[in-house]
């Protein structure tokens, strides 16, 4: 392992865009990112779309629109002068070709022709003689079949081990007579090069001095290192990040809920609040919970990063975008509410109708009790829409024939008003509510069910006051008709 220069660390985000941007490889971007802005230096961003079959459009947006949303933002593309990046696998094919060309030039790679068909059955004959089921593919000494596809191995010669300081893991070691010789270019028509052999193409020809990925590909860095050795390419340093769980300590899949960014985003989680949960799913800094970007940059620290799994505790999730969503200035969430207006049935001509004024003074009403910017949305509806049933056990308990004199007590005094403001409403009903000897929630409690439906809401004074007088008394009417 070598210590780079400073300044000239260069770490890759190499996602195959095959399906949506799981959690856990988001906090992979994460930690590769956070170590280039440590260390000043490069994240790079490589598509890895090889699989023409299963690589698809949508999944290379995901991945661009989720580390946007993120602002885990990447440094350098192909187009010099042009927009950075990404780097895409599928526009680099002539180095795969070339770097082939090179292996079986220098004796270490052959054409192997090999059927799977044939594969299995020799396989399966070792198997029945209980021989070893390595090197089931003799084109090595053969040569391959003429007039057949050929795909390329990789030769593995069986003497002594390889090994590497992982930076995460420790020391790992594999001996090399447990390596098949392992094909590095697939025979179909496009001449596809594997995983394994691109990615070493790339990783050196990018000049990649920490490869950081998911323990799941700690199998594949053997194969990697020998294909290092066999082009002459200095090795990076390799740190396996350990993987995301779920409560069941099983590898975090859609059984255990949510594991799509989108689906979070779509929720009214805060990028910031992920990127706190994050990374702290793996790594420490003292018992600190909380950390702006400018501070994770400076504190974060790879050899931190434990080797244990880490797992995935919604309610630590909830609580920290709670904590995200009291912090942001109502300006803020009033943009980030924007897309979850419709979803919460209400219309954005409604909100328009309201102004950005208006809206200012009601969120900060709301803040305290949502988790997720989905619920503050809901939550907010009834100030937009009357609400369309009262709660069965909020009206049973406030409809009592003495809530209703109160109410209609109150509304009286609500219409006779000189001025509408929180201020003045909460003096005028207190004034009432003591001038006939009774208690404030006797009809605060009634008040609030006309205005939202239900007993539990936001302070009610700001709220009358959003509302307006026409509808506060609208809405009381209604209830005194139609409520029983
Ligand atoms: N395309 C691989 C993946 O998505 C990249 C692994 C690596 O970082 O080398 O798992």
């Amino acid at each position: 392992m070598h210590a780079p220069l400073p300044g000239s660390v260069r770490v890759r985000f190499a996602p195959s865009p095959t399906g949506y941007l799981h959690v856990g490889g988001v906090r992979t971007a994460l930690y590769n990112w956070l170590y280039a802005r440590a260390q000043g230096g490069v994240f790079i961003l490589r598509i890895e779309d090889t699989d023409v079959e299963r690589s698809t459009a949508a999944a290379v947006r995901a991945i661009l629109d989720g580390l946007r949303w993120l602002d885990l933002g990447w440094d350098e593309g192909p187009e010099a002068g042009g927009p950075a990046g990404p780097y895409r696998q599928l526009e680099r094919e002539a180095h795969y070709r070339e770097h082939t060309a090179r292996l079986v030039r220098d004796g270490k790679a052959y054409p192997c022709t090999c059927t799977a068909e044939e594969l299995a059955a020799r396989r399966e004959a070792a198997r029945a003689a209980k021989r070893s089921v390595r090197h089931l593919c003799p084109c090595r000494e053969t040569g391959p079949v003429a007039g057949r596809r050929a795909a390329i191995r990789f030769q593995v010669s069986d003497a002594g081990a390889v090994a590497w300081d992982d930076l995460i893991q420790g020391r790992i070691e594999v001996v090399r007579a447990e390596i098949d010789d392992f094909i590095i270019v697939r025979s179909d028509e496009r001449e596809t090069p594997v995983y394994n052999f691109a990615a070493v193409v790339d990783d050196a020809m990018m000049g990649i001095t920490h490869v950081i990925r998911g323990a799941d590909h700690i199998p594949n860095t053997p194969r990697q290192i020998l294909l290092y050795e066999a082009l002459g390419y200095r090795l990076p340093a390799f740190g396996h990040i350990p993987l995301v769980l779920g409560t069941d300590r099983e590898k975090l899949s859609k059984r255990h809920g949510d594991v799509a960014l989108h689906e979070y985003q779509a929720k009214g989680y805060l990028p910031e609040a992920l990127v706190n949960y994050l990374v702290r799913l793996g790594w420490a800094h003292g018992d600190q919970e909380l950390f702006s970007r400018e501070e994770l940059v400076r504190v974060f620290r790879l050899e931190k990063v434990g080797a244990a799994p880490g797992v995935f505790d919604h309610a630590k999730l909830d609580w920290l975008n709670g904590v995200y969503i009291r912090q942001a200035p109502p300006g803020r969430l009033a943009e980030l509410l924007t897309p979850f207006w419709e979803p919460a049935g209400i219309g954005r001509e409604l909100v328009e109708r309201r102004g950005q004024a208006w809206l200012l003074q009601a969120i900060p009403l709301f803040v305290e009790r949502s988790k997720t910017l989905r619920e503050m949305a809901g939550a907010m509806r009834f100030l937009f829409q009357a609400p369309a049933a009262w709660e069965p056990k909020a009206a049973a308990k406030y409809l009592t024939p003495a809530h209703r004199g109160h109410l209609r007590a109150a509304r009286q005094a609500l219409a006779g008003a000189v001025e509408f403001s929180a201020e003045a409403l909460e003096a005028l009903v207190r004034a009432l509510v003591e001038g006939r000897g009774h208690k404030l929630v006797e009809y605060a409690q009634p008040i609030r069910v006309a205005m939202t439906g239900s007993a539990a809401s936001p302070p009610l004074f700001p709220i009358l006051s959003l509302l307006g007088r026409d509808e506060v008394l609208r809405r009381i009417d209604r209830l005194l008709e139609e409520g029983n």
